[in-house]
């Protein structure tokens, strides 16, 4: 099923005279009955649409590690929206984004270790190139002044700043949706300013990004689970 940003299995089976939808995991699995068109499926599929995508956020907010599997279908986030992983065979190693699929490209063996290096290193250069650039205009806009802005390997952290002004962000970051992003460097470049969560601090943040707290709260229902 190619016409959606989630993976699919249909199943037929003899026995079903209707079809029923389910989630396995970040996968849809569509029973239905054997002559049912590839179609009808689609269609079956795209009504219920709504009721899936509300679901695997669910699913994705929930506080449980999911160990990827580097699979082909498998779902990956990319600026907040969940990519089918696509694995090709090709000259170069390879990661691109076309319609609703990751698209990575290995030159050599399709293996698990590969694929998980090249799409890491992916994930990494695309967080470096957008957290620098958004970093740069909001702290024109907050006036502040970071020595540094790198990307980090954190396990349980978003980012953070030292006392010489250095900003540090996790590469996972760019897994979330633009807002969450902006979010995350607003509450850096504002400990620029004060160095510490106090009330003041909050002012700070609360006067450059007024919807501050849903995106904490996002975050905070996130930290495990976003690979
Ligand atoms: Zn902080």
């Amino acid at each position: 099923m190619q016409n959606f940003n989630f993976p699919v299995e249909v199943v037929r089976t003899n026995r079903k005279k209707s079809a029923t939808i389910k989630l396995d995991g970040s996968k849809v699995r569509i029973n239905v009955p054997r002559s049912l068109s590839d179609r009808k499926v689609e269609e079956l599929i795209e009504k219920r649409r709504a009721w899936i995508e509300t679901k695997l956020q669910q699913q994705a907010l929930k506080p449980q590690p999911q160990k990827k599997q580097y699979v082909d279908g498998e779902g990956f986030f990319y600026l907040g929206k969940s990519y089918q992983l696509k694995i090709l065979m090709g000259k170069n190693d390879q990661v691109k984004i076309s319609k609703n699929f990751l698209v990575v490209t290995l030159k050599d063996q399709n293996l698990q270790t590969a694929i998980r290096s090249i799409l890491e290193s992916w994930y990494r250069e695309r967080a470096e190139e957008l957290l620098t650039k958004k970093t740069i205009q909001l702290a024109k806009v907050i006036d502040v002044h970071p020595r540094q802005i790198s990307i980090k390997n954190y396990r349980s952290r978003w980012g953070s700043c030292s006392s010489t002004g250095d900003l540090y962000y996790n590469w996972r970051i760019i897994q979330a949706p633009i807002n969450i992003i902006d979010y995350v460097i607003v509450h850096e470049l504002c400990h620029l300013i004060e160095h510490n969560h106090s009330p003041r601090y909050w002012s700070h943040v609360s006067k450059y990004f007024p919807k501050w707290k849903e995106c904490r709260d996002w975050l905070k229902n996130t930290t495990i689970n976003i690979y």
